[in-house]
């Protein structure tokens, strides 16, 4: 086989079909996010960053900077081996203590990404309990659906953030059946939120598992900043709550927290967790510098909120279309793959603001979006900017407006 050919022909087939990914290559500003310096072809260009994860800036915070600055000089680069074999250092320990509580959990159990956390827990939990059968939300995240498939456990659909449908669903498997009910809090693409202590009701009816992924939330919900189900009342609902530490807390890893003997059955039997070389200690140090200034601090939320709630309205008074949600995620929807594109490239090289075009397969074609994150750090002028530029593209594009 001419694999070299092959390469190409699956390449040229994302290009005919406007899907091929290109990469912004940023250098990020420490100090003056969302600032970011972008290199193209040997020249740098200055750009403020509307799409990014890091929700609150904390990457550049001066006390997470200042933790792993300390753990780095402390400890040195990374942990020297699995968490097995000589892996486990006192960071560590104290981060999952740190998320335990955070959680109002008995334990919590780190992983090298949130992806990581989501495929080993859940691919563990299915493969191990024995005839369990895995109930996903049809909107769940990659990696949720792979850790399902790797499972090889009977996974079936409910409809999105629907509990009726979840009921109805459940009511067909036998009370003795095990059962995992699988969902997300906040959905990244759409922004909606999923009624938490309704599914857990409904869960609880049938004796079933929760599985929560609050990767967008933790951080961002919560008087602690423990997350949606911290808001609502009902951390204690959930069998298992998965975050990350890549997105509000600014950093890189992943977790769960529930139960001593769940996470003490995950750390024993996830090949994902067994077999990879531990965070760096210094990693550990920062997220959970990050995660405890946000534990008592709500000036961060708050003014996330505002911002978000400025951006919306904003855009509201022009007339360009955004979904609703209740969340802190502003997609502005364009529909159309080829518009989405050249307005987030002319935002970039004219207007100096970078936003990521959404495309299918990330959510569904017609439906293409320009996903926008305020940050607490956005200022009057950015969105002043912002928004002036996105007025003059819409208008040149010839998409319709909201309110005419
Ligand atoms: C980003 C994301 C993850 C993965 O977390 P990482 O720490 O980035 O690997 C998991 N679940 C959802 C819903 C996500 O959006």
């Amino acid at each position: 086989m001419d694999f070299e050919a092959f390469f190409s022909s699956r390449l040229d087939g994302l290009h005919k079909e406007g899907r091929y990914r290109v990469f912004a290559e940023l250098e990020r500003q420490a100090g003056s996010f969302p600032r970011a310096r972008r290199h193209l072809g040997g020249s740098t260009s200055d750009v403020t960053v509307w799409c990014s994860n890091d929700y609150l800036g904390m990457g550049q915070h001066p006390k997470v900077i200042a933790a792993m600055h300390e753990a780095l000089d402390r400890c040195g680069a990374g942990a020297g081996g699995t968490r097995n074999i000589s892996g486990t250092t006192h960071d560590h320990v104290l981060l999952e203590r740190e998320l335990a509580d955070l959680h109002r959990k008995e334990a919590a159990l780190l992983f090298t990404s949130g992806y990581v956390s989501n495929w080993a827990a859940l691919s563990t939990l299915g493969a191990n309990i024995p005839g369990c059968v895995i109930f996903s939300d049809e909107g769940n995240h990659a990696s949720m659906i792979e850790g399902i498939r790797h499972s090889r456990a009977e996974k079936r659909l409910w409809k999105h953030n629907d509990p009726a449908d979840l009921d109805r669903i459940l009511s067909e498997y036998d009370a003795d059946v095990p059962k995992l009910v699988a969902f997300e809090s906040v959905y990244s693409m759409d922004g909606d939120i999923a009624p938490i202590k309704a599914i857990c009701d409904v869960a609880d009816k049938h004796g079933a598992m929760t599985y929560l992924d609050e990767v967008h939330a933790v951080g961002l919900y919560g008087p602690r900043g423990g997350g949606i189900a911290e808001r609502d009342g009902v951390m204690d609902r959930l069998t298992l709550i998965e975050g990350t530490l890549g997105k509000a807390f600014g950093v890189v890893g992943g977790y769960i927290a529930g139960s001593a003997a769940m996470c003490d059955f995950i750390r024993s039997f996830a090949s994902g967790f067994i077999f990879t070389t531990a965070l760096p200690p210094a990693v550990a140090a920062g997220a959970r510098a990050s995660i405890m200034h946000l534990k008592q601090s709500g000036l961060e939320r708050a003014r996330h909120q505002e911002r978000v709630r400025k951006v919306r309205s904003r855009l509201d008074g022009l007339g360009i279309p955004t979904m609703p949600n209740p969340s802190h995620i502003v997609p502005v929807m364009v529909c159309d793959a080829v518009k989405c594109k050249w307005i987030s490239d002319l935002l970039l090289d004219n207007y100096g603001i970078y936003v990521q075009p959404i495309n299918y397969p990330t959510v569904p074609r017609k439906t293409e979006r320009l996903r926008i994150t305020p940050s607490p750090l956005h200022t009057d002028a950015d969105i002043d900017h912002l928004i002036g530029a996105l007025s003059d593209l819409w208008s040149q594009c010839a998409i319709a407006r909201a309110v005419a």
